[in-house]
């Protein structure tokens, strides 16, 4: 069967949105399954040019930092509330405790919100594997300083790995050992232990042997285009940037 694995950037900024720019959001797509990797501020918004949120197969959430699940909450408000119909809860992989995360910005009275009714959670663990759809999704916990997932996507022998936020560290690159497509953080200027330099994005490419790597996560300090710059420094394999609304077929 041929892959038809896609990776569509909803979102890159960090840590608040940019005008134009939501924070960390994706569209993994594939084998007929849709999944929203991280929902950042304002990712609900763009991933509608693509699906519904009764299209969706699943969410996936690499950590509780606001700027990767800050839409989780209005969201909710969709799948309960509004014209999204769907036949079950959506199922939502993140890490421990988020279902009473969420519940609790979105609670204001004595009874607990029913998270539970929007989504269907399913908790991550170090080595967790689930399958949706066509898609086989893999995650490994790692290094930003709390609990902390990246993830890799594999379709017919296609495979992109997403490293959440995370410093570099073995997990992140055993997970992406061998991959067509890295789509890897580069938030920091130096070695701060909990995100990767664009050059420390290079550099675990290279140590993982991916086909590619893209750049993400940019923190404000670094030009997008000298972050490309700086990790093909250490990578010599083509390095792209994750502008908002780019489409990378995943090969
Ligand atoms: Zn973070």
């Amino acid at each position: 069967m041929a892959s038809d694995l896609r990776l569509t950037v909803l979102g890159s900024a960090t840590p608040y949105p940019a005008a134009g720019n939501p924070c960390s959001g994706y569209l993994v797509s594939g084998g007929g399954a849709r999944v929203w990797v991280d929902a950042g501020s304002g990712t609900l918004g763009a991933l509608q040019r693509y699906a519904r949120l009764d299209e969706l197969d699943a969410v996936w959430i690499s950590h509780l930092h606001a700027d990767h699940t800050a839409d989780l909450l209005t969201a909710y408000y969709g799948l309960l509330y509004a014209d999204v119909h769907r036949e079950a809860p959506l199922p939502l992989y993140g890490p421990p405790g988020i279902a009473d995360r969420v519940a609790a910005f979105l609670t204001h009275g004595d009874r607990r919100s029913p998270v539970e009714r929007a989504f269907d959670v399913r908790e991550l663990s170090d080595g967790h594997g689930a399958r949706v759809g066509g898609l086989d999704l893999s995650a490994r916990e790692v290094a930003h300083g709390m609990p902390a997932f990246a993830l890799r996507v594999e379709h017919a022998g296609n495979s992109l790995v997403y490293s959440g936020d995370s410093a570099p560290c073995a997990a992140l690159t055993e997970l992406a050992d061998g991959c067509g497509t890295l789509l890897c953080e580069a938030d920091g200027d130096s070695a701060d232990g909990v995100h990767h330099s664009p050059e420390e994005a290079g550099e675990t490419a290279a140590a993982a042997g991916a086909g590619r790597l893209i750049v993400t996560h940019v923190g404000r300090a670094i030009e997008p285009g000298d972050a490309v710059t700086r990790a093909a420094s250490r990578f010599a394999g083509p390095v792209a940037y994750a502008a908002p609304g780019a489409v990378f077929p995943v090969d």
